[in-house]
């Protein structure tokens, strides 16, 4: 699998990675390390138009060095997370006095530097100078934890100490910068925190997590801490037989491609896709019991409408992700857990 792994990722990235990068061109020591910094806690996109400024003000290390801290902060402003800032510009002072202007190109000695762990240390070597140093920043801890199905937080020095083992054990022999950037966009893009498009996946077939269905429950959530709640409605219509009109979910996301209830955040929603779909009164709806369904970052709270006796309009019919589905063809079809079980412990309608 480890080699596997790097070659499919790369060959991912070849396709669907980010090429066109300010920092990328050219990946030179100091503007690697800049975007590092500005990347944590910011996404990219947010990140580009700072990163330009910044260095169109002060294109090298020393020039960083040199320019008032005031200078360096106002060029900051806006992204937040000043401490960034000042390490960064303590770091240039120190490269400086120590390394000649330069960056080390050392693990340990990069360690040193205010501002630097041993991943954003990694993901320079790497991507400056094409070393065989592995990272382990947020994305690529979700990524492995799923991929190798590793179960607890991995801000606990054990798990964390797995994840670097595994993440070492992966690199490739060639390709470096490309592979870190790679890592970095496979886990900002496609293995995402909520909405992991596992049916595109280059890595579904050793993928642990979602051999086992434990995509949504991996990486573990840091314990202790109490999850946000999220609010959704689910529209369940009957029509005068009993079947049930389910609609095929998203083909990414949640319950990816799965057949469910419609389900909408909110009554305006909800009520102008009843509208458009259903004859019949929105608000002669029966609002029955909510469910508590938990995912790793977040509770969701399901409150589930329903009208029986409803009649498509015949607009449904032209649609393949709608469709009424008789009670005893449920089995059959690929439902969210707790939508089935919604459907299939509500007692059936009298006559
Ligand atoms: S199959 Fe899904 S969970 Fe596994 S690596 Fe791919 S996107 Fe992530």
């Amino acid at each position: 699998m480890s080699d596997d792994f790097a070659i499919r990722l790369l060959a991912w990235f070849d396709v669907s990675g980010r090429h066109d990068l300010p920092w990328q061109h050219p990946r030179a020591p100091y503007r690697v390390w800049l975007s590092e910094i500005m990347l944590q806690q910011t996404q990219v996109q947010v990140v580009i138009p700072y990163f330009e400024r910044f260095v169109a003000a002060l294109p090298d290390l020393p020039a960083l060095a040199a320019a008032p801290l005031d200078d360096v902060l106002a060029l900051w402003s806006g992204l937040g997370y000043y401490a960034r800032a000042r390490n960064l510009h303590a770091a240039a002072k120190l490269c400086v006095e120590r390394h000649d202007g330069d960056l080390p190109r050392d693990l340990d000695a990069l360690t040193a530097l205010p501002g630097i762990g041993r991943s954003t240390a990694g993901a320079i070597l790497a991507q400056a100078w094409g070393d065989r140093c592995a990272i382990l920043d947020g994305n690529v801890k979700r990524v492995l934890s799923r991929v190798h199905g590793i179960a607890g937080w991995p801000g606990l020095p054990a798990i964390e100490k797995q994840l670097w083992a595994i993440a070492e054990a992966q690199l490739p022999h060639a390709r470096l910068a490309d592979y870190t950037q790679a890592q970095m966009d496979f886990g900002a893009t496609l293995c995402t925190r909520h909405d992991p498009a596992c049916v595109i996946c280059p890595m579904q077939r050793d993928c642990i997590a979602l051999r086992d269905g434990r995509v949504a429950e991996l990486p573990t959530p840091k314990p202790g801490k109490p999850l946000p709640e999220r609010r959704t409605l689910v529209l369940w219509a009957e029509d005068s037989a009993g079947r049930v009109l389910l609609q095929r979910r998203p083909p990414v996301g949640i319950w990816a491609a799965l057949w469910s209830l419609p389900e909408h955040d909110d009554h305006d929603a909800a009520r102008h896709w009843f509208d458009a779909h259903l004859g019949g009164d929105y608000d002669h709806a029966e609002p029955l019991q909510a469910i508590v369904h938990g995912f790793t970052h977040y509770r969701l709270q399901i409150q589930p409408l329903r009208w029986r006796g409803a009649e498509a309009k015949p607009a449904v019919g032209d649609n393949v992700d709608l469709r009424w589905v008789a009670r005893d063809e449920l089995v059959a079809l690929g439902i969210p857990a707790p939508i089935r079980k919604l459907l299939e412990n509500t007692q059936l309608p009298e006559g």
